[in-house]
């Protein structure tokens, strides 16, 4: 806790002097242009990532960057989307996995129900990336089915966000698009889905040079 204090020390007394005009905008109000919805876990920081600044983007964080399907649950994620696009109005939707994901290990390797019953209820939102795994990928070895399953899963997200009464009405007006990235920790990379190569292609890449964040197809 001892950084964390020293931490807002050198925020107030470095990084707000030098951005006060932002903040004092800020507090007017916010007009984020992107819902970013990622996991929680700790090795990921979507500003640092996309050089964002405060009020840039509307962050949404859980384990496993899940979108429970609209009437699923009575949660904080439907709350967040629907103010998001409904109120703020933003024009993107980005739903970001990654590498080396926990939540995703837990989905292939589920953890004792009794230890976690919270986690195991709250993977069962990515049952159709599960079902999609055993169904189509039993072959590839863990590694492999690893990170296809971190791909898999933000495919299964974004139908999840198609659900939600916001997110379909912003889609039939053409005011909303919604993507569908992975990002790399080991090198920084970031790979966007591209419907028509049905592949994630590296999005710092032009697109006749992309590299593709592995061969198979979903
Ligand atoms: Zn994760």
């Amino acid at each position: 806790m001892q950084k964390l204090i020293e931490g807002l020390h050198h925020f107030q007394s470095t990084v707000f002097g030098n951005q006060r005009e932002l903040f004092e905008r800020l507090a007017q109000g916010q007009s984020p242009e992107t819902l970013f919805i990622t996991c929680a876990d700790s090795r990921i920081d979507p500003c640092l990532l996309t050089n964002s600044q405060p009020g840039e983007l509307f962050i949404l964080r859980n384990a496993g960057n899940l979108v429970p399907p609209y009437g699923a649950v009575r949660g904080g994620e439907a709350a967040s989307i629907e103010f998001a696009v409904a109120g703020l109005g933003v024009k993107d939707v980005v739903v970001c996995g990654h590498s080396h994901c926990g939540a995703m290990k837990g989905l292939l390797a589920p953890p004792p129900a009794d230890e976690f019953p919270a986690l195991t209820e709250w993977l069962s939102h990515a049952e159709a990336t599960k079902r999609i795994m055993r169904d189509k990928y039993c072959e590839h070895d863990a590694t492999q089915k690893l990170n296809i399953a971190i791909q898999e899963n933000v495919l299964a997200q974004l139908e999840n966000l198609r659900t939600h009464p916001a997110v379909a009405s912003a889609l039939s007006q053409g005011r909303l698009r919604l993507h569908g990235w992975v990002y790399k920790i080991e090198t920084g990379e970031v790979f966007g889905y591209d419907p028509d190569a049905r592949q994630f292609i590296l999005l710092t890449q032009r697109p006749a040079a992309a590299q593709t964040l592995r061969r198979v197809e979903i």
